[in-house]
């Protein structure tokens, strides 16, 4: 029998990555050095069998959003290959379960949670690689750091053993126009470039793009990008 499920992610998931590669072309001929643009697939409120559908056909890094509900997936496919990023507000209650069961976390954004995931990552696994979270549009609703915090933090970050400071990461503020959008990631990439040349050996992702302004990311110099719609559809 045909799994239409399956089916669907599967083209949905070459389609995403050839239009990510034709866009990083794009970026690359206009001299922003996006090269090798990391899928994050969000699985966030899709089911294992979507997560296995998008596995079957090649991708190996996932995303979610929600502590138990990414545990949870985070247990029953523990025979699969995958990297799990967590990209959620994050709770001080909650950072256990994300320093022991994920492989990233991008959504730091204060010293205190920082120093628990530092604290509760499991000696015997490999630090946890974290991004710093900036609210770049200095957005009310956002959680996240104000552009001129990310060195205080990434300074205390860079000192904790069981955590590897590995970039930024934002999400743009919801009804921006596309020219606000390319100058809200450009941003991000100064602030990227300033910590990078500051921590030249582990500074190595941006993070930004979702379905909606994955182009845009893109174009201004993104290496990673968290797709969800655009792969899975709608969530429930
Ligand atoms: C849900 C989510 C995404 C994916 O959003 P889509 O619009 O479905 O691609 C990316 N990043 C974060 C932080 C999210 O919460």
């Amino acid at each position: 029998m045909v799994n239409k499920l399956a089916e669907k992610i599967t083209k949905n998931l070459a389609e995403v990555q050839q239009q990510l590669q034709q866009v990083n072309q794009e970026a690359n001929a206009n001299g922003v050095d996006g090269s090798n643009v990391t899928l994050l697939a969000v699985s966030k409120r899709h089911s294992i069998e979507a997560i296995q559908a998008a596995y079957a056909a090649g991708q190996r890094q996932f995303a979610e959003n929600y502590v138990q509900e990414g545990v949870d997936k985070i247990q029953q496919l523990q025979d699969l290959a995958i990297d799990w990023h967590f990209i959620g507000p994050l709770q001080s209650n909650k950072t256990k379960d994300v320093a022991q069961h994920f492989s990233w976390v991008q959504s730091v954004d204060r010293e205190k949670i920082a120093k628990r995931l530092n604290q509760q990552r499991p000696a015997e696994l490999a630090p946890l690689n974290v991004l710093l979270q900036v609210n770049i549009d200095q957005d009310a609703n956002k959680s996240g750091l104000m552009p001129e915090q990310v060195k205080s933090l990434a300074a205390f970050v860079d000192t904790c053993p069981q955590l590897k400071l590995r970039g930024l990461m934002t999400i743009l503020e919801a009804n921006t126009d596309e020219q606000q959008q390319r100058q809200s990631f450009a941003n991000m990439r100064r602030l990227y470039q300033q910590l990078q040349q500051q921590y030249p050996a582990s500074v190595d992702t941006l993070s930004m793009g979702m379905s909606g302004d994955m182009r845009q990311a893109v174009l201004e110099g993104a290496n990673m990008v968290r797709i969800g719609t655009a792969i899975f559809g709608q969530r429930e």
